[in-house]
């Protein structure tokens, strides 16, 4: 089986979810090809040396320094044409989903979106992908050739010894026309705080419903020395400021202690923090997606145990 790996980097920083998937791909067996695009030959170079790959594909030039959708859709598209692989794994990121959209419909390939795993038997795969935000997990036997999305998280990637596989250059026309071009990378507002460097982390959900709560968790906070966060709705409602979430498009974490109170522990959210050392969960839903991660869990009502707790600690 050949497989097809699109590797996520940011100025030649490989993603995580780029090795995970190759860690996934290896896992299925197969030869292994990553497509590497990159703004230039000695990024791709660099990019190539991390990674566990049988052959890198690469595609360098300029129009390829940032994430441009309709010239990395071009090279995916053009290397998917020239290598006919079996499958093809994406992360499941922002350009990931995006990418993977694009080339089903160019290819009429199907795609498996949000995998969490990849069984293989023979010439069929059962993919096993988490629907309405990790509340049930779906199986699904993908005919091949496929493309699988696959969650951050869903793998974990053995420690980096460097690769060696041998570069090849795809040749591909990228005069075609951008209708979304990159202006700038505009970073968050930090408001001072580094989320990454916290070893204590108390972040608070949609379930918070205003600021009026909030002294209740950042009590909690002070009493633990830790850092206060918010998953995305908590952000977006303007109760916490944006350098404070934690999840896909906020910041990733691994504390020590992650504790969170009425946060259902969607995707997007655990993708941010399912690596810290300690995931403590309330929720008043035993059914919420958070308690087949957290390490403890209280079923119960976060207002009444966030202030108990800081009373605890004395
Ligand atoms: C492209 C994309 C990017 C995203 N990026 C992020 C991201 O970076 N970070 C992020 O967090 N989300 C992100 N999201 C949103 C994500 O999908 C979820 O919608 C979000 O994480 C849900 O936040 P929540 O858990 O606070 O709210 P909800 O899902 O509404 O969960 C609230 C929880 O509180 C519980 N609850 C209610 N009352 C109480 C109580 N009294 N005591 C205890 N528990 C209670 C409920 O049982 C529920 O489980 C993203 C989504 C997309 C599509």
């Amino acid at each position: 089986m050949g497989i097809l790996v699109q590797i996520e980097h940011v100025d030649g920083q490989v993603a995580d979810g780029a090795h995970e998937l190759l860690a996934m791909a290896r896992s299925l067996g197969g030869t292994v090809e990553a497509l590497v695009c990159a703004k230039d030959a000695t990024t791709v170079a660099a990019i190539a040396d991390e990674l566990d790959a049988d052959t890198v594909v690469a595609v360098a030039d300029a129009v390829l320094a940032d994430y441009v959708p309709a010239a990395y859709l071009t090279c995916l598209a053009q290397a998917m044409e020239d290598r006919a692989p079996d499958l093809v794994l994406l992360s499941y990121s922002t350009a990931g989903i995006d990418l993977a959209g694009g080339v089903a419909l160019k290819s009429g390939r199907e795609m498996v979106c949000y995998a969490t795993a990849i069984e293989r038997d023979g010439a069929v795969l059962t993919v096993k992908s988490q629907v309405y935000s990790g509340k049930l997990t779906a199986s699904t036997t993908l005919p091949l050739p496929g493309i699988v999305v696959v969650m951050p998280g869903a793998i974990k990637a053995p420690e980096r010894a460097g690769g060696s596989a041998p570069v090849e250059e795809l040749v591909v026309d990228l005069s075609v026309s951008q209708s979304i071009r990159h202006v700038e990378n505009l970073l968050p507002d930090s408001d001072g705080i580094d989320l990454t460097k916290a070893e204590r982390i108390v972040c608070v959900g949609r379930a918070l419903g205003g600021t009026d709560k909030l002294p209740l968790a950042e009590a909690l906070a002070v009493k633990l020395g830790a850092e206060i966060a918010g998953s995305r709705p908590v952000i977006d409602a303007g109760w916490l400021p944006r350098a404070r979430q934690v999840g896909k498009s906020g910041t990733k974490v691994k504390p020590k202690l992650y504790l969170m109170a009425g946060v259902s522990g969607a995707p997007e959210h655990l993708e941010g923090m399912q690596d810290s050392d300690l995931i403590i969960a309330l929720n008043s839903d035993e059914q919420a997606p958070i308690f087949r991660k957290a390490h403890y869990g209280a079923v119960c009502d976060m207002f009444e145990v966030l202030p108990a707790l800081t009373e605890k600690l004395g």
